[in-house]
């Protein structure tokens, strides 16, 4: 089969791999039917995600058939259509009873990370049972593709953490596919006021398109003095960091009101400080985490129902054989306006 490989840093091909075969019965081999590039894999092209070895295949996300079941696999068997998790998780372990996936004795962010992923012709999921869901006949796959990583991101890591409530002010700062994620299920919960900040003039132009009340080009305004003049000086009462910069961070710690919440989804490679002499009085809560995608089954229904439309994240097409191209699209999203590229088998 073929599949995209990454070979170090700046490197990468569209090359011959063996199909993969059934490692464990709990394992089941999917057909990827479509599948889309991450943040996170540009992150590990660069060289940043050192568990990543040369000769891995990359992905995370997408959808696909079942080509085979193990035979401990019950809730699947050949032909089902599948949303893949980002997330593997064996349902079993300590912290998959806490419901915390992500931190799986035996899973976890393991797929296009420490085993290979799903930018590929096919993809063995372990723990089938609970690392995939099942797509009825007639739904729209393409939308689902974002419910394996970006959607239960920014809404677990984002909103939930963010405890983002009825008339709240919030700001999110990132406006890049997880921002916009959060963007999107933080109406869920009717915020007063969405504050978008970016450097980029036409992802602020969508995230005012998807509900954004404000936006702020931080690149040009002075974001810390455009919060507080919308918020009576007050700041808000959320602040999302998913950029993954200290600088970003940083602008949070500056922007949040007392009492209020700082919820980082942003992938940190650096330190960053933490502003104890202005926080320490001031009831703030920090929360940090991985997604679980203890959520996908909740917003899977948003998505079916037609609440949530995640296809309004969809930039770009390309046929799954052209994923380098996507690749080069998806590195100069400013220039291409991208968010999200689907690659279609
Ligand atoms: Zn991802
Ligand atoms: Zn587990």
């Amino acid at each position: 089969m073929k599949a995209l490989v990454y070979h170090g840093p700046g490197n990468k091909s569209w090359e011959e791999k063996p199909k993969p075969v059934l490692k464990e019965q709990t394992d089941a081999i999917v057909k990827i039917l479509k599948t889309t590039i991450c943040g996170t894999d540009l992150h590990i092209m660069k060289g940043d995600v050192p568990t990543v070895a040369d000769g891995r295949i990359i992905g995370h996300e997408g959808v696909g058939i079942v080509e085979e079941a193990g035979s401990s696999v019950t809730n699947f068997k050949k032909g089902d259509h599948v949303l893949l998790s980002c997330i593997t998780s064996c349902g079993k372990c300590e912290y998959c009873k806490k419901a915390m996936y992500s931190h799986c004795e035996k899973g976890g962010w393991i797929l296009g990370n420490l085993i290979d992923g799903t930018q590929a012709e096919y993809v063995r999921i372990p723990y089938a049972d609970n690392s995939m869901y099942r797509i009825p006949a007639g739904a729209d796959e393409e939308a689902l593709v974002m419910l394996s990583d970006i959607l239960p991101t920014g809404f677990e890591c984002g909103v939930l953490n963010g405890q983002v409530k009825p008339g709240d002010t919030i700001a999110i700062i990132g406006a890049g596919p997880i921002g916009l994620a959060v963007l999107l299920t933080a109406q869920f919960f009717t915020p007063a006021a969405i504050i978008m900040i970016d450097q980029d003039e036409n992802r602020l132009a969508v995230a005012k398109s998807l509900g954004a009340t404000h936006t702020i080009n931080s690149a040009n305004e002075n974001a810390i003095e455009m919060v507080m003049s919308f918020t009576n000086k007050k700041g808000v009462d959320v602040a999302i960091e998913a950029v993954g910069v200290a600088a970003t961070f940083e602008l949070c710690e500056e922007i949040v009101t007392a009492g209020g919440h700082i919820a980082n989804i942003g992938v940190h490679g650096k330190s960053v400080t933490l502003h104890m002499e202005t926080l320490w009085s001031r009831n703030i809560t920090i929360t940090t985490r991985l997604v679980d995608t203890v959520t996908t089954p909740m917003l899977f229904k948003t998505v079916q129902s037609n609440k949530l439309d995640p296809k309004k994240l969809i930039t770009h097409h390309f046929k799954l054989d052209q994923v380098i191209e996507a690749y080069d699209t998806f590195e100069h999203a400013a220039n291409e306006k991208a968010l999200k590229v689907i690659l279609t088998a």
